[in-house]
């Protein structure tokens, strides 16, 4: 931070490598926070979270959506952090249906086994979030896209999705599988909160692990409100391909990024796995891409030598790093500054065939 600037209000925003997971920390121009997502960096490289937000104020813990690769850390936050002004979420009445199916667990059935499954996918965590909420009495906000927009310190926040009916629907079908065991749920991706913070000229998009099927609505929303391009953008659901449409004249979330400059896109991409090749070359020709953690980078080093398999978990690798931390810095004259981690190119993308 230069001391020239320092009396401009600005809107930071710092991406920290975080495994498998996601940590997005902004920092409001008076200086609190608002939290979307936490998860550890098994290579160490994000601080302890409780280090992270020590003596700040805290407008806000996002869980984006009830997946625990986003809402691990986020649990001693809730638990150990003073005066948590707000617990946003998408899950409207899910939390319910836990504790219903904690309710039925008992009985030894094939209802048992879906109650082992869920706790293993993200029920657990779950229940350790909302009872950490319940416990410190920290209101809750439930977010969906016909809200008004919030607004922190000049800074409007808007919520481009999940819609209400999607919500409705999600919370129907988890209680029908209650009496009905056939019944699929959906995908809980699909109920991802999708933010854009607006500040003066600027905005930044974050996608969470919103599916294809999510966005058509959103760039609606996106429209409705009159937002301008965004300038950053958290690429959906660590670039997989299920998160966009490849279709000829198919809308994605690239329609709501700046071309000029143009847009700077992060990726957590998690695993081995992730990002999908074609989502990368689709990305990287309209953004400038600066990864946090790139699947598609040959693994340097094997982080399970011994190739032990846990009991219950599928492993996957994680992926190579490539930025440690990326951090930007939004000014009232719609300028983005670039703070921490650098543009992914070649490097980024491993030889053919190789
Ligand atoms: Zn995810
Ligand atoms: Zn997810
Ligand atoms: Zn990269």
């Amino acid at each position: 931070m230069t001391s020239s600037s320092k009396n401009s209000p600005k809107l930071r925003l710092d991406f920290y490598e975080s495994g498998v997971g996601e940590t997005i920390v902004i920092t409001f121009p008076s200086g609190g926070l608002g939290i979307v997502d936490a998860h550890p960096s098994n290579h160490h490289h994000r601080p302890g979270i409780l280090d992270l937000v020590k003596g700040k104020e805290i407008h806000f813990v996002c869980l984006s959506h009830p997946h625990k690769d986003h809402g691990k850390d986020l649990v001693p936050i809730l638990e150990q952090h003073k005066g948590i002004k707000s617990f946003w979420h998408t899950i409207y009445n899910i939390p319910a249906f836990i504790y219903c199916i904690e309710e039925t667990v008992n009985f030894p059935s094939e209802m048992r086994d879906y109650a082992t499954k869920l706790n293993q996918d993200w029920g657990e965590f779950f229940v350790d979030i909302i009872g950490a909420v319940a416990d410190k009495d920290i209101p809750t906000h439930e977010l969906r896209s016909n809200l008004v927009a919030d607004e922190i310190d000049g800074v409007e926040i808007h919520c481009l999705g999940p819609d209400e009916e999607l919500q409705n629907s999600f919370s129907k079908t988890y209680t029908e599988k209650l009496k009905n065991l056939k019944i699929k749920l959906p995908d809980p991706n699909l109920l991802s909160a999708i933010l854009a913070l607006k500040f003066a000229d600027s905005v930044v998009l974050l996608g969470a692990d919103a599916l294809r099927e999510n966005w058509e609505s959103a760039l609606k929303h996106y429209h409705k409100r009159n937002l301008p391009k965004a300038k950053i953008l958290k690429v959906p659901h660590h670039g997989a391909r299920n998160a966009i449409d490849f279709g000829r004249n198919a809308k994605t979330y690239l329609d709501a990024c700046s071309n000029e400059p143009k847009v700077k896109a992060v990726i957590f991409a998690g695993d081995s796995k992730h990002p999908d090749d074609d989502v990368f070359s689709k990305i990287s020709s309209k953004a400038e891409t600066i990864c946090l953690s790139n699947g598609r980078k040959p693994n340097m080093g094997n982080s399970n030598p011994l190739g032990l398999q846990l009991p219950g978990a599928t492993f996957v690798y994680p992926a190579p790093v490539c930025n440690p931390v990326v951090s930007f810095e939004v000014d009232m004259n719609g300028n983005v500054s670039v703070q921490n981690g650098t543009v992914c190119n070649v490097a980024c993308i491993p030889p053919k065939g190789g």
